[in-house]
């Protein structure tokens, strides 16, 4: 496909690798078009790499269907990607060796507390995601831990602040919004395994950015706040760290941020309604000032 006009002079040209990360559990609306646009552009015009890699640990909500919905959704687009599609369902044991990793660094803890439990400690802060993990399993003592582990199932936590006292003050760069002092006791002892999957959002994505070559991270904004903790991850497991591009989120006509499930602004019902792909590329490219 020829490189539309919009080309943005201040990338670096050597060749870089980008990804497209998305979790098959609706349809794409246009702020995934944008991400996958961005990125896209931005590993193409340096002669690098595209990659599109399917985040489908979550085996109770991802679906075959909406797998297909993203290849199709992109390919309308014009988007080529990379071979081979990396489907994080496969890669459990990559990611139980990085758990195992982080407990074996003495910086990752078992945790039993239902959701209930959390929000019943009424005095827990709150981060932007709800209230902060109050530390209950943090304090169990070992051999209660070692009891419950033989019982019951277990989500894994990060000690973040024991992580931080052996990393030290970590920084990461984002290309938008500029130099960050990463700050992840501000989303408390995050959830590094869950209970009912064996891993977590935030380990997955750092354990595949980097053992694909991601050199450049392009996703919306929304995912800006994570990134604290996907950087104390990288310092713990020796990982690369790519630059980050967060960038602004496409609203809907009504001003609200979009989501999955608002059914009528999806790709698939742009498609269906006869849209242009190329237009709707150019206006989400106006929309959103290149950095
Ligand atoms: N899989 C994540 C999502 O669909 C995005 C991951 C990322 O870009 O880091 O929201």
């Amino acid at each position: 496909m020829t490189p539309p006009d919009f080309v943005v002079d201040n990338v670096d040209k050597s060749p870089i690798t980008t990804r497209f990360a998305p979790s098959p559990t609706g349809l794409l609306h246009r702020g995934h078009a944008l991400s996958a646009l961005l990125a896209w552009q931005r590993a193409r015009q340096s002669g690098g790499r595209f990659i599109l890699r399917i985040e489908d640990i979550d085996t109770t909500r991802c679906r075959p269907e909406f797998e297909a919905a993203i290849m199709a959704d992109l390919t309308w687009l014009g988007l080529d990607w990379d071979e081979p599609v990396w489907r994080q369902s496969k890669r459990g044991a990559v990611y139980r060796a990085a758990l195992d990793q982080l407990v074996a660094m003495g910086v990752a803890y078992p945790c039993f507390c239902t959701r209930a439990d959390i929000a019943a400690a009424a005095s827990a802060p709150h981060g932007s995601d709800g209230p902060l993990y109050p530390g209950t399993c943090r304090h169990l003592e070992p051999e209660e831990r070692a009891r419950r582990l033989a019982s019951e199932a277990a989500a894994w936590r990060l000690d973040v602040a024991a992580a931080l006292a052996m990393t030290g003050p970590l920084q990461w760069h984002d290309a938008w919004a500029g130099p960050q002092q990463a700050d992840p006791a501000a989303q408390g002892d995050f959830v590094v395994a869950r209970r009912d999957i064996g891993t977590a959002y935030t380990l997955a994505v750092v354990v595949d950015d980097a053992a694909q070559g991601v050199t450049d991270v392009v996703r919306g904004v929304d995912l800006f706040e994570a990134t604290h903790g996907q950087r104390l991850l990288q310092a713990l497991l020796g990982l690369a760290v790519p630059q980050y591009h967060h960038h602004p989120l496409v609203l809907g006509s009504d001003g609200r941020r979009l989501a999955k499930r608002d059914a009528g602004e999806t790709l698939a019902a742009l498609r269906a309604n006869g849209a242009d792909p190329a237009e709707l590329c150019a206006a989400l490219l106006a929309q959103s000032p290149t950095c």
